[in-house]
């Protein structure tokens, strides 16, 4: 079973993202990642396979900030893989998403944002709920949270999510 951890606070949130995604481990998972927002944007960092293994890329390319996000994935839509591991993020890379569930309906959402022009890297469901979130935030006019509730509208399943926006810094959702 997947997990979700966040942390908004005055430290470096990435210790305690990594030791929350440890203390998941337990419920089972494919593959862990974690996105950092610092000074305007987002940087993420996933790696398929155990949490040891991503915090060994954080290792090699370190990154920090005081508000963070991390998932543990057990796969329900595609591969698990580095690509489909979470954060997903939408096509202006300035809003990231960590989903735990299902989205029942993600194929009929999927094709009306194609025909508006959405490019998708992943097989995921999750990478259309972020999309889906960024279509709304950026043709609607509402902030952040008002236009995640009008995605989640729009959504049937059953889904545990946080995500947050670099155009709304310290804000997480
Ligand atoms: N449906 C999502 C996926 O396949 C989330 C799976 C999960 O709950 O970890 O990426």
């Amino acid at each position: 079973m997947c997990g979700i951890v966040s942390y908004y606070g005055k430290k470096n949130s990435v210790p305690f993202l990594l030791n929350g995604l440890r203390r998941l481990e337990y419920r089972g998972y494919d593959s862990a990642g974690i996105a950092i927002m610092k000074d305007g944007s987002i940087k993420t960092v996933k790696k398929a396979g155990k949490v040891n293994k991503l915090l060994r890329k954080i290792k090699e390319s370190p990154i920090n900030g005081s508000i963070g996000i991390g998932h543990t994935r057990w796969a329900t839509h595609g591969e698990p893989n580095d690509t489909n591991a979470h954060p997903h993020q939408d096509k202006t890379g300035k809003i990231f998403i960590i989903h735990n569930g299902i989205i029942e309906n993600f194929s009929t959402l999927k094709e009306v944002l194609i025909r508006k022009g959405f490019i998708f890297k992943s097989e995921t469901d999750t990478e259309v709920l972020v999309n889906l979130i960024s279509d709304i935030y950026y043709a609607d006019g509402l902030n952040f949270e008002q236009a995640v509730e009008a995605a989640l509208n729009q959504v049937i399943g059953t889904y545990g999510i946080v995500t947050f926006c670099s155009d709304e810094p310290n804000k997480i959702v």
